[in-house]
């Protein structure tokens, strides 16, 4: 039996929590073989990202994914020095260590492949193996630079490895219980999940529900892997993250509310009217590898236009720095920025098949006296832009009615 764990930031934040999950760990090493995923201690993360910022306003991509793939590295050797102390065999790894090829892109890179051969040697020599999350290196192996895979991707680490081990069971620890129906910290009527599909589960987290990385989502779909998520030091059942079964049918179609507040509309003024002006601004921010989110363009006159649309906040100065040069090239007027907006969406995959949770959901905000900026939709989901200060409010009446409370 070979067990993938992780333990997030929260979990490992300091030396007494990592001689506790040192305990889980060592509990569970008697009966499975481990490879245990970790993220940086507690705020490490956000700490490095601001030294960075405090000497230059935009690091440099390659320089800051080699700082930030420090925090993980910390936690993954403290934690095999604490399993050492309770005289289990332990090795950590950097990702590259543990042979997770990622492309180049800095800062949010992808992975490519994982080269499973010392992994399997280091278990095969009844080593628990702690690998540093978040990170890899890219192919060239003479000229290979550490990356990182995005805020958040020690979960993607997690997934990534048990689909490449073929692992018997991936389950992620964390500081809640597991998945529920809104953030438990925003909505403290949330209740905990038993199960999710991935594609809903998918649609939470791209939309803000950081509970878990959507990449790692996505992986789990894509190789089958079962994901648990639950609480690292509780004895509670979790969420189960799998393929849709009957039984979810008959639930409730409105599963979950996500918000997100990293969240900064940018809106091109006075756009030339003409084909191929969008697929211009795009292409910028593509080539920037920023994703853009909730495109509107409104209502022309006098053959210009306006194009708003969203960036996450970490994106915001690039986004800026990319389409500042198209702005002027197209001869628009100029570029607004509002950083005083938030998402709030309501997410189930048995929305498909039935109509009006769009009515209900304009009404149950428009009743709050909360103004929508614009919305989005997918076939399961949809997205509303609001003002930030009113997320909570949104959020709290959506999950009112559609009746997601505890019973
Ligand atoms: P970790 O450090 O373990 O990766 P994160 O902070 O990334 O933990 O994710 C856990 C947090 O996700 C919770 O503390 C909670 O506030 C937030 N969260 C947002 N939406 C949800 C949700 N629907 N269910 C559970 N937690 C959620
Ligand atoms: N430490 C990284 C972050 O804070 C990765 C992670 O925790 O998953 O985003
Ligand atoms: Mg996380």
């Amino acid at each position: 039996m070979l067990v993938v764990q992780k333990y997030g930031g929260s979990s490992v934040a300091t030396t007494e929590k990592i001689a506790a999950v040192a305990e889980r760990v060592a509990e569970r090493a008697k009966e499975a073989q481990m490879v245990v995923v970790v993220s940086a201690m507690g705020d490490t993360t956000d700490e490095l990202i601001s030294m960075a910022k405090q000497l230059c306003a935009m690091p440099d991509d390659r320089e800051l994914d080699k700082l930030l793939a420090t925090g993980e590295q910390a936690s993954s050797a403290l934690l095999a020095i604490a399993l050492h102390n309770l005289g289990v065999k332990a090795v950590s790894l950097t990702g590259g260590q543990a042979g997770i090829i990622t492309e180049k892109s800095a800062g949010k890179a992808r992975i490519l492949k994982i080269d499973c051969k010392r992994l399997k040697e280091e278990l095969a020599a009844g080593n628990v193996v702690v690998v540093a999350g978040f990170q890899g290196i890219t192919e060239n192996a003479s000229w290979a630079d550490i990356t990182t895979l995005g805020r958040g991707g020690s979960d993607t680490t997690a997934v990534a490895l048990a689909a490449a081990l073929k692992a018997d069971a991936c389950e992620i620890y964390t500081d809640v219980d597991g998945v529920f129906t809104a953030d438990p910290r925003l909505e403290p009527n949330a209740r905990k999940l038993d199960t999710i599909s991935y594609e809903e589960m998918l649609e939470m987290a791209g939309q803000g529900a950081r509970v878990m990385h959507s990449r790692a989502v996505e992986l789990g779909q894509l190789y089958g892997v079962e994901i648990l998520v639950a609480n690292a030091f509780g004895n509670v059942p979790g969420t189960i993250i799998k393929e849709e079964d009957e039984d979810m049918e008959v639930r409730n179609p409105v599963r979950g509310i996500a918000h997100d507040m990293d969240v900064t509309r940018l809106t091109v003024v006075g756009v030339p009217d003409r084909p191929g002006i969008a697929a211009q601004i795009f292409h910028a921010l593509a080539e920037a590898n920023i994703n853009v989110d909730v495109i509107v363009q409104n209502v022309s006159s006098e053959g210009r236009t306006d194009l708003s649309f969203t960036v996450a906040d970490a994106d915001f100065e690039k986004a800026k720095k990319a389409i500042e040069p198209v702005i002027e090239q197209l001869g628009a007027k100029g570029l607004l920025t509002d950083q005083n907006v938030a998402k709030v969406s309501i997410v189930g995959s048995g929305m498909r098949s039935s109509p009006g949770y769009a009515d209900k959901m304009f009404s149950a905000l428009a009743a709050e006296g909360i103004n929508i900026l614009s919305i989005t939709t997918s076939e399961i989901r949809i997205t509303c832009l609001i003002e930030r200060d009113k997320v909570k409010r949104a959020v709290r009446a959506l999950h009112k009615a559609f009746e997601l409370e505890k019973v």
